[in-house]
Order: C-alpha cells, then sequence, then structure tokens
C-alpha cells in the first residue's frame, strides 16, 4: 500500500485551505493533522510543498491532444505574425522533407490576412510541386495550395458545398480558403490517415505535455473511429500521462445511422479497462464560428450587405432526434454552441432529450458558449448544463478586435462569454483551452479568466469586467467543474476522491495582480498519487 503524504499549504475548492494530504493507494485517505501525523511513519513518503501550494490536477474540459501532438510533427506555422513568416516554414519544412507526399501544418492565425482570405498562390510560391494544407487556429477553416484544391477536384466548376464555403476570384476559381466541413473535408478527403505509429507517438506527446501544465484530466473533443485504436495503442503501450475521456464525433450526414457505430466504439475502449481512458461521451457540432461567419446568430451579422445569420450544423428537430437517441444510449453530449441561436437550438435538443428519456444523471455540455441570450442564460441551470468555456478566448486580441466584434457589432461583442453571470445563475462552469487552437496552460487561462486583459494588459480594468471571476471561481472551474464534467472522483482534496495532485511553486492567493497569475508555475503533477510527466522549473 503506496503512501504519500504532502505537508504544506494546500487549497481545494470544498475544503479551503489544509495543512496536509495523505494519499494511500491512489486515493486520499486523510487531511489535515491525521495526515501530517503520518509524516516520518516507516515506508510513508514525504513530499514538501514548501512555499508553493498543492491543488488538485486541473482539468481540461475541451481539447484536442491529437492534433495538438500531431501538430509537432509539421511546419511551425503556430504563433507566427506575417503571412510571409508562415509561407518561408511551410517551404523550409517542406524542403527539409522531400519523403512527406503532403506538407501538413496547424495552426495558423487567420487574421494575417484581410477577412480571413488566404490565396492558394501564397503557398504556391513556397512548395509547387506537393500539395499543402493548413488549418487554420479555428480548425474550422484551411487554407491550401493549387494542387491540393487540384487533387480534391476544387475547381470553377464546383458547386457551392452544404454545410461549408468556397471563397472564390472574380473568375470563379477557388481563392485557396476553405471554411468549414463541407469544403474542408473535400481536401481532408485525399489526404493520407497518418500511420497508428505518429499517431500513438502524438498521444504520448501530447498527454506529457499537457501533465507538465498539471493537467490530470482532459476531455478529448473530437475523435473519430481511427483516433480510437491510436488512443488504445497509446493506453496499452502506457503512453498516456493524464486520465482521457473520448468525445466521438457524430457526423451530421449521417443522421440517426451512427448511433449504433458510436455504442460499438464505446464498448471497445470499455472492454480494454484502463481506468484512465474512457469513451463516454460523443461530440456534436451545432454551428462554426463568428470569426469564419459560420457562427448561427438570433440576429443577421453586421457588415455583411445581407441579412446572414450564419450556419447551424443539424436541423433543430434533427438534432433533438440524435442527441434524444444517443441520450437513451446513456452518452453524455458534448455540444459545440458558438452564437446564441445554436444555443438555443442545443437547450431545446436537451430538454426533448429529457422529456422523452425521463429523469437520469446526465450532465450534458455545452462548449464554448460565446453568446448566450438572455432569456436562454437560466435554462442551462435548470438542465444541469456544464458550461464549458475557454478562458483564453475572453480577451481583447487581434481575433477579437479585426474579426469577431466588426461580425457581431459593440453591443452583442459586449456580451460574449457571460461566466460570471451564468455562474451566479447556478451553472457549473468548467474551464478548457481547445488545445492547440489556444495555449493549454491553465494558469494562462486563470490569469485571463480573472484579469479579461491580453498579455498586454489591454485594457486597463479588463474587457467586459463584469464577467471576470474570482480567483475562487477561476481555478473551481479547472477543477471541480471539470471533475464534475468528467463524472471522476477528482478536482478535490476530500477523503476518498483520487490523489490527482499539482504543486504550483508559489501561492496564486498572494499574487496582487490577476493579470500576473500565469507567473505561478507548475513544478510536479500526480496521477492517482505517483509523479508524472515532465517537471517544470519555477
Ligand atoms: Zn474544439
Amino acid at each position: 500500500m503506496p503512501e504519500t503524504v504532502w505537508v504544506g499549504p494546500a487549497w481545494c475548492p470544498e475544503q479551503g485551505r489544509l495543512d496536509a494530504v495523505l494519499a494511500v493507494d491512489g486515493r486520499i485517505a486523510a487531511v489535515g493533522g491525521a495526515a501530517a501525523a503520518r509524516a516520518g511513519q516507516p515506508g510513508v513518503q514525504v513530499v514538501d510543498v514548501g512555499d508553493g501550494l498543492l491543488l488538485p490536477g486541473f482539468g481540461d474540459g475541451h481539447a484536442h491532444p491529437l492534433f495538438g501532438g500531431l501538430e509537432a510533427e509539421g511546419p511551425a506555422v503556430s504563433g507566427l505574425t506575417s503571412v510571409e513568416a508562415v509561407v518561408a516554414e511551410v517551404a523550409r519544412w517542406a524542403a527539409e522533407h522531400p519523403e512527406a507526399a503532403w506538407v501538413q501544418a496547424a495552426s495558423y492565425d487567420s487574421t494575417l490576412a484581410p477577412d480571413g482570405l488566404f490565396d492558394a498562390r501564397w503557398l504556391d510560391a513556397a512548395v509547387p510541386d506537393r500539395p499543402v494544407m493548413l488549418r487554420a487556429g479555428d480548425y474550422h477553416t484551411a487554407w491550401v495550395n493549387s494542387r491540393a484544391l487540384a487533387l480534391a477536384g476544387i475547381d470553377a466548376t464546383t458547386p457551392e458545398p452544404a454545410l461549408g464555403e468556397i471563397p472564390r476570384r472574380p473568375d470563379g476559381t477557388p481563392l485557396g480558403t476553405l471554411r468549414e466541413w463541407g469544403a474542408v473535408d473535400l481536401v481532408a478527403a485525399v489526404v493520407p490517415d497518418r500511420p497508428l505509429e505518429a499517431r500513438v507517438l502524438a498521444l504520448e506527446r501530447a498527454t506529457r505535455h499537457l501533465a507538465g501544465l498539471g493537467v490530470t484530466w482532459v476531455q478529448d473533443a473530437w475523435v473519430e473511429a481511427g483516433d480510437v485504436e491510436a488512443y488504445l495503442a497509446a493506453s496499452g503501450r502506457g503512453a498516456l500521462h493524464c486520465a482521457v475521456n473520448l468525445a466521438l464525433y457524430a457526423d451530421p450526414r449521417r443522421g440517426l445511422h451512427q448511433v449504433e457505430a458510436l455504442v460499438r466504439l464505446r464498448e471497445r475502449v470499455r472492454a480494454h479497462a484502463d481506468p484512465l481512458l474512457t469513451a463516454e461521451t460523443v461530440k456534436l457540432f451545432a454551428d462554426g464560428v463568428v470569426e469564419g461567419g459560420t457562427a448561427a446568430l438570433l440576429e443577421p451579422y453586421q457588415g455583411t450587405g445581407c441579412a446572414h445569420t450564419g450556419m447551424l450544423v443539424w436541423a433543430p428537430d434533427e438534432l433533438a432526434a440524435v442527441v434524444t437517441a444517443l441520450d437513451a444510449q446513456g452518452f453524455q453530449a458534448h455540444v459545440h454552441t458558438i452564437g446564441d441561436r445554436a444555443v438555443r437550438v442545443a437547450l431545446d435538443a436537451l430538454e426533448h432529450a429529457a422529456r422523452v428519456n425521463g429523469p437520469r444523471d446526465r450532465r450534458p455540455v455545452l462548449a464554448h458558449l460565446q453568446l448566450v441570450a438572455e432569456e436562454d442564460r437560466a435554462r442551462l441551470a435548470a438542465l444541469g448544463v456544464v458550461a464549458n468555456a475557454e478562458p483564453l478566448w475572453a480577451q481583447l486580441d487581434a481575433v477579437m478586435q479585426d474579426l469577431t466584434v466588426p461580425r457581431l457589432g459593440a453591443e452583442r461583442a459586449a456580451a460574449q462569454y457571460p461566466w460570471a453571470t451564468l455562474t451566479a445563475l447556478g451553472t457549473t462552469l468548467s474551464f478548457g483551452s481547445d488545445w492547440p487552437v489556444s495555449s493549454a496552460d491553465p494558469l494562462e487561462g486563470v490569469a485571463v479568466a480573472c484579469s479579461r486583459q491580453t498579455d498586454a494588459r489591454v485594457p486597463a480594468g479588463g474587457w467586459t469586467p463584469a464577467e471576470r471571476l474570482g480567483l475562487e471561481a477561476a481555478l473551481t472551474a479547472y477543477t471541480r467543474g471539470t471533475a464534475h464534467q468528467a463524472f471522476r472522483r477528482a478536482g478535490t482534496l476530500r477523503v476518498g476522491a483520487d490523489a490527482d495532485l499539482v504543486r504550483l511553486d508559489r501561492d496564486p492567493f498572494s499574487v496582487a495582480e490577476p493579470r500576473d497569475l500565469d507567473t505561478v508555475r507548475v513544478t510536479a503533477t500526480w496521477l492517482r498519487g505517483v509523479p508524472v510527466g515532465a517537471v517544470r522549473g519555477g
């Protein structure tokens, strides 16, 4: 029976301050004086928390570990600040990898070209002979070169796809930017799958990265059948460094026909019986993204010259039917909802499922929640919805200023990401990163959730400051909130919970300026009492 006692300051949402925590066999067995009394006993390992703070491990309620791990293999375009720099990086990587049939990368910054419109010819100049496919930071948009367009058969005669958009030149030929599934999938369909080995390595790398940031559980928010095989292989090799729940992707084009296949995938994961790997959730997209004009809004977009309100991925009655069928199979729904119309339609679908299938502990998840209409805000708590929010998105950065605010107009823009309001209404808030769309570092998320400022501290006093959270609420969303979403006995230091723990180098409650909270660093992470991940210096 391995026993460890952590001596020094600790904090959790339920019990507040503690001074010692004892884990036996991977579970918390005592706190306070009873735990401290075990220090010095034979066979009991002692960890000194020192000047730091011990917390329950962080959860990430919405991320894409496989995408994040794979990004590290291609050209490093994330974070580059000009079109020229992206093209140069693509050219460098292509020259170094003559064996690669395709050049693939993510996540380029879609604000680098006006209106997010990127030209295939810019990439042709770097790689004329092989196909190139770059995904934007939102993963809803792609920028491809002419060779990729040709291989996918996209030309002037290609009709506008349902659920997608192909921006064109005046002569009708495709520009090189593709928006949403209907368009992006035309190219994705001709990209060869990455080998299983590459995907297992990507998961190893990704979960090590997350564990190093203090993340002990992650919701993979988009998993297809082949990805399940990669996860099972990674689990079999002990290559998962944090617990993962898979959200199996429900394809809007396959409707109710796919329910049985999703149940079978879940059965495969259950039969594998690794407590660190579950697949109890289904991912559905209700809409797209504001920046591409594809988020579904109740009122039209501004400045587009026409009264368009975006795109619902599923017709409302179809969404209600599929959510109800999945719910009847015991799946947890995880619905991408950005626009206020998408939120309403998703709430209607969840309400329908509850009415048809009867009461049950469902914990459905609505992810992102960029706009929630006033009259819908109380419905989340009433339906037991977990509000999954990405704190790094709630700041006045380039995407917000150049792409989001002009499309929404000032009044709606000021109503985005109403987390303090939802929390006050009794909604369970869970935080996530959407990594690799945004940084996976929970302490960066805490800093922005509490300040609503960019790293340049803009604006003074915070953007939409009424929706800032206190430090306790932000840490709760990363611990108890995500554990609630995950149906896990974690996110707390209560006796009986899993000993998933993180040690910070400093006490964040002693940091004066909320925006400085990201200077606090994780120095160690434990999963069920066992140290994991890379140790990062303070
Ligand atoms: Zn996502």
